[in-house]
């Protein structure tokens, strides 16, 4: 098989970035969710199998921790500096934690969809043989271990 038909996976920073931002990790091109939260089964720019993924409860728990400190930084650092009356806390801050959560929760799920992707976790071990660019960001991968990705060097 010649060098340019094997296909490379792209590293996990960029695969992590590009799921976050909503795009396919493998090509940075194609969209990986259909509806809110609702991953397709396939990117149809380069054809990676996206049903794939298992993210399951990841991206809730994740986003939970990041929320939680910010906010609860915020809270602190409110109630240090200024004299906020209590019901004036009591509406804006679950209803700040809420919207940022949800505008969160999509992002968040689909970087850990290109964590799977760049570990070849869940049937992403196997590439699309078509790879529209070919860049410094990717590794290679030896034809021979499609079925199982090359981790060292992530
Ligand atoms: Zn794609």
């Amino acid at each position: 098989m010649a060098a340019d038909a094997i296909p490379l996976r792209t590293r996990l920073v960029p695969a992590m970035a590009r799921g976050f931002i909503g795009r396919c990790p493998h090509c940075g091109q194609g969209r990986i969710f259909g509806r809110f939260l609702k991953v397709r089964p396939e990117c149809d720019s380069c054809g990676l199998e996206l049903h794939h993924h298992r993210a399951d409860d990841l991206p809730p728990y994740v986003v939970i921790f990041i929320v939680a400190h910010i906010v609860g930084y915020l809270i602190l650092e409110t109630e240090s500096a200024y004299e906020v009356p209590l019901w004036v806390e009591m509406g804006v801050w679950p209803a700040f934690t809420l919207l940022f959560a949800l505008i969160l929760l999509q992002p968040v799920k689909g970087a850990v969809v290109g964590l799977q992707y760049a570990l070849g976790m869940h049937g992403f071990a196997t590439l699309p043989r078509s790879r529209p660019t070919h860049g410094s960001e990717e590794t290679r991968l030896a034809a021979a271990a499609a079925g199982a990705p090359d981790r060292h060097r992530l």
